[in-house]
């Protein structure tokens, strides 16, 4: 039974997805890749693109996962400030990784650029409204270090922000000019495309079940029988990582994000939502990430309960937050409600894993992968078959378990319901 995707927004306005069937027979490749988000479809059309043989394996569709279902905010950079990341890595590979998570946002927009990519791709920039008032120097100390770097950002007094945001409860911010937005889905099914155009094999409902190692190439066996036989394999799997290669489940937390979708705003309303177009999170523990679509409706996504959804009322806090931050939209209704699975990982950096010949692990975007996917996916792609001309701005690490993860539930739940604490206490 093919796996449906499930509904939200972006299905029902996504561009139509490339014919994808399963795979039809045993073939052999250059390189299989199991997972068909953007950061398996990134690489598979690196790879394809540089003359190699690429079959991309994926369990639902391009897109099922995160990247048919995210809020398509392409925002530069990592969890960690620049200079943060330069204390980490030192300054040399430091600033090596600042200027290439900074520059993701370029890596994606030039792709859809050059594969003319129909994705509602837009690049008015991001704002970070200051939640609290101390929440304002982290704004500016943000300003601040990407300035130093050249990068086009600047801090927002308190009524540029509201005016911008179009509400107001914000104390400040700042704004990111780099960054840009996409609907999700019709990205990942243009990247699919793309890969395709260039030569790589990508088969939907082909659930990869084993892997094996034999003869200095690996054995790529799908649910439905036939296999891949390649000499490397790339999982991108992230939040949706299965029981495939041993403990990478475990070196993540998959935590859903919830998104609501409103009706179209009535014209009166859509020019007081983000006016000119930009897309926004807030610097709140518990971040309220929010922008509109083509059509004029406000989509906002936060954080909800740990375990899967159970129906309309585990949306209803992210439903009620709409009136809190635009009271202007009170009375509005919701008509899409969707979640999906982010990666957490316990530096807050994507993970490259190389834990057997032949065998890279790419994951953990941490809720940032929509540029970074893209990004990481391709010079990943590229390091695979020439890894000497092309480096990797992160290091391959050993893979860490998350030490109690069978207990991820209960004490995420315990930490979120200490950041709503904080979030509380912060602007009393
Ligand atoms: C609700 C939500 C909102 C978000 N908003 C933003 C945002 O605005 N900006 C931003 O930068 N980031 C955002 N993110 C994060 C971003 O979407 C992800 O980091 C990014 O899409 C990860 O891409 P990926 O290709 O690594 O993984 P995914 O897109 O999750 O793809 C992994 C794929 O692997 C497949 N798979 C797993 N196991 C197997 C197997 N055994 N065989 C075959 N296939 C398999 C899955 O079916 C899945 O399709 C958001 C995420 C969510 C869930």
């Amino acid at each position: 039974m093919p796996l449906q995707l499930p509904p939200s927004l972006w299905a029902a306005t996504a561009r139509p997805a490339p014919a994808t069937p399963p795979l039809d027979a045993s073939r052999q490749a250059d390189v299989a890749i199991v997972g068909a988000g953007y950061s398996g479809l990134a690489a598979a059309l690196r790879l394809a693109e540089s003359g190699a043989s690429v079959v991309v394996l994926e369990t639902g569709e391009p897109g099922w996962g995160a990247s048919g279902r995210n809020g398509g905010q392409v925002i530069p950079g990592l969890k960690w400030d620049p200079d943060e990341l330069v204390a980490m890595f030192g300054s040399e590979a430091g600033e090596d990784l600042v200027r290439v998570a900074g520059g993701a946002p370029d890596t994606l927009f030039n792709l859809v650029a050059r594969h003319r990519i129909d994705c509602e791709a837009t690049r008015c920039g991001w704002i970070q409204p200051a939640f609290a008032d101390a929440d304002r120097g982290l704004a500016a100390r943000r300003v601040e270090q990407w300035q130093r770097r050249g990068a086009a950002v600047s801090l927002l007094d308190r009524d540029t922000a509201c005016t911008l945001v179009g509400s107001p409860i914000y104390r400040g911010g700042w704004i990111d000019r780099r960054a840009g937005s996409v609907q999700p889905l019709s990205y990942a099914r243009g990247l699919a495309h793309a890969a395709q155009e260039a030569g790589a094999l990508v088969c939907a409902n082909s659930r990869v079940v084993a892997l094996a190692r034999d003869a200095g190439r690996w054995s790529v066996t799908t649910a439905h029988g036939p296999t891949v036989s390649a000499e490397h394999v790339l999982l991108a799997t992230n939040g949706y990582t299965d029981a495939l290669w041993p403990r990478l489940r475990q070196t993540v937390i998959a935590a859903n994000s919830f998104q609501v979708a409103t009706e179209r705003l009535p014209d009166a309303l859509r020019g007081t939502v983000l006016p000119k177009g930009h897309v926004a999170s807030d610097t709140r523990r518990l971040l309220l990430y929010y922008r509109s679509n083509h059509d004029g409706r406000l989509v906002m996504g936060g954080r909800g309960p740990f375990r899967e959804p159970i129906g309309p009322i585990d949306y209803r806090h992210l439903e009620s937050v709409i009136a809190l931050v635009f009271p202007q939209l009170k009375g509005v209704r919701c008509e899409f409600r969707w979640t999906g699975r982010v990666a957490l990982t316990r530096d807050h950096l994507p993970h490259v894993h190389r834990p057997a010949p032949g065998l890279t692990l790419l994951l953990g975007y941490n809720g940032r992968g929509v540029a970074m996917g893209t990004t990481l996916g391709t010079l990943v792609g590229a390091n695979l078959l020439a890894p000497a001309d092309n480096p990797l701005p992160l290091p391959i690490t050993g893979m860490r378990p998350i030490p109690l993860h069978p207990l991820h539930r209960v004490y995420a739940t315990a930490i979120l319901q200490m950041y709503r604490l904080f979030d509380y206490l912060a602007v009393r």
